[in-house]
């Protein structure tokens, strides 16, 4: 595959979801190897439960950190941290692009590694496999900082990914089967900003704004697309 040439581009989105990580050990949610239906959604993965049991959905959250952090960045994730003015807006709350290098990284689901305190708005980094504290100094439970089902999406984070599509003119979406909104709707609006987009996926989305679809893993595609930069 012939290296892009990137000299006619000035802003440059990668739009990742979890097929982005797939080559590092993290399991996508739907295609093949998927963890879909592995868990109880309405067990361990929204604020029902959460209120319900916290230290079972606690738990469990957990567990997914210890695994996350068995796993490590591939090539892929390096290329993009290697291009230090592009935005990356992403699906995954693994936090793999910021272990690569990448600084400028829009979590739309937010973060496995980050928490916070619904009762008091105390907000809490914290990258260890286990938590260092499960409750907020106010005495509330601490709750993952990650969007579960039924959560409505960050209003300040939405529109920061927004501005920075809007104002592209390449969007690189992998790894993504695009049927999680909003974020399925931004190859369209990028399109429609102007930019020209490309997909990188085995399994491609299907989605009629991209330009071009390269059938491939991100671990393989992203080093030849971009290579040697
Ligand atoms: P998805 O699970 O719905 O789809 C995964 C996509 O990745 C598929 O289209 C598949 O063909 C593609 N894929 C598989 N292997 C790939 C590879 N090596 N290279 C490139 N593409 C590959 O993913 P989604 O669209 O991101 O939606 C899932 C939701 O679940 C997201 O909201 C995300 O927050 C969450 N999730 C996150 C993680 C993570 O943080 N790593 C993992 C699982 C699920």
């Amino acid at each position: 595959m012939e290296t892009l040439d990137l000299s006619g581009y000035r802003h440059i989105v990668f739009f990742t979801g979890a097929g982005m990580s797939a080559e590092s050990g993290v399991p996508t949610y739907r295609g093949k190897g998927g963890t879909r239906g592995s868990y109880s959604i309405g067990e361990y993965a929204c604020q029902e439960a959460f209120e319900r049991v916290p230290e079972k959905v606690l738990g469990f959250h957990e567990k997914r950190r210890r695994f996350v952090l068995d796993c490590e960045p591939h090539e892929g994730h390096r290329v993009i941290a290697g291009m230090a003015d592009a935005a990356v807006v992403t699906q995954n709350i693994d936090g793999m692009h910021q272990r690569a290098g990448s600084r400028n990284v829009i979590e739309l689901h937010g973060s496995l590694w980050r928490l916070r305190c619904d009762a008091c708005g105390f907000r809490k980094e914290d990258y260890g496999g286990t938590y260092e504290t499960l409750q907020c100094g106010c005495g509330a439970w601490l709750r993952p900082g990650i969007t579960w089902f039924g959560d409505v999406l960050d209003a300040s984070v939405m529109n920061r990914a927004a501005e920075v599509i809007s104002s592209c003119d390449l969007f690189v979406g992998i790894g993504t089967s695009g049927v999680v909104w909003p974020a399925a709707g931004f190859p369209a609006f990028a399109h429609e900003s102007g930019a020209y987009c490309i997909e990188i996926n085995p399994e491609p989305s299907g989605a009629a704004s991209y330009d071009r679809v390269i059938e491939g893993t991100a671990g393989e595609v992203l080093p030849q697309l971009f290579g040697g930069r």
